[in-house]
């Protein structure tokens, strides 16, 4: 059984929790309309401008957490 690299908690999809995975999903389906509505933005721009929003909950900024230190320098 795996678990969650980000809580520990056991994963439904390998990777993440239910609510880290929710998590995922949402900041994903978010990011389309951003594309959508503001042409160019990368994906790395907008995790960045989703992490530094007061309203961004808890277990989005984790996995932003998680996405930044995979991909950082
Ligand atoms: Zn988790």
């Amino acid at each position: 059984m795996k678990e969650c690299c980000i809580c520990g908690r056991k994963s439904v999809d390998e990777e993440f929790c239910e609510y880290h995975q929710a998590a995922h999903i949402n900041l994903k389906s978010v990011f389309e309309i951003w594309v959508n509505a503001n042409r160019g933005v990368t994906w790395e721009e907008y995790i960045r401008q989703v992490y530094e929003l007061e309203e961004t909950g808890q277990w989005v900024k984790e996995i932003i957490e998680n996405i930044m230190s995979q991909n950082g320098p």
